[in-house]
């Protein structure tokens, strides 16, 4: 017996099936569904667009009329994405370490586990790791045209170091 149907018998509540229709009447395939941990292929974020290590995990685009896509990324120590855009926006929602982002033009800002950044559309920026400590962020970001981003240059050294010099750490 599944852990999930056990604690709810446990419980006392009944496991209803849900309605495989939607409420605007059509079929929707499938109504829910639930992506495993560790069944999506990881991958690593390109050379091109990422300085160091950046893993991708739980990679999901959904189906029009939905535009949200996403997945969750953990830089390690020093690695961040390039300078890019997203049509729509991003937003991150960060689970494990510390890390930052930073607007051109701006100084970059700090986050923390639990913290939630949101990047305006079209906006140039970057973000990733701290020099010292893995990060990980779920990342959000709905697509216009089937693009949820756009890349550009690398991020220089000096204007990583630059970004997190002084910054408490
Ligand atoms: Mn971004």
């Amino acid at each position: 017996m599944r852990r999930a149907t056990k604690a709810a018998m446990a419980i006392g509540v009944a496991c209803l099936p849900l309605p495989a229709v939607a409420v605007d009447g059509k079929a929707s395939t499938p109504g829910v569904s639930v992506i495993r941990e560790g069944s999506t292929e990881k991958s690593t974020g390109a050379a091109a667009n990422f300085s160091g290590t950046a893993r991708v995990e739980g990679r999901f685009q959904r189906e029009a009329p939905a535009r949200i896509g996403g997945g969750t990324v953990t830089f390690a120590p020093g690695a961040h994405t390039a300078w890019h855009t997203h049509p729509l926006g991003q937003t991150l929602v960060v689970t494990r370490g510390r890390g930052y982002v930073q607007q051109w033009g701006q100084p970059a800002e700090r986050f923390g586990p639990g913290d939630v950044v949101w990047i305006g559309p079209g906006i140039k920026h970057w973000h990733g790791a701290g020099p010292d400590e893995a990060m990980t962020h779920v990342a959000l970001a709905e697509s216009s045209k089937g693009q949820s981003v756009t890349w550009g240059e690398l991020v220089s050294d000096a204007q990583y170091t630059a970004a997190v010099r002084n910054q408490p750490r």
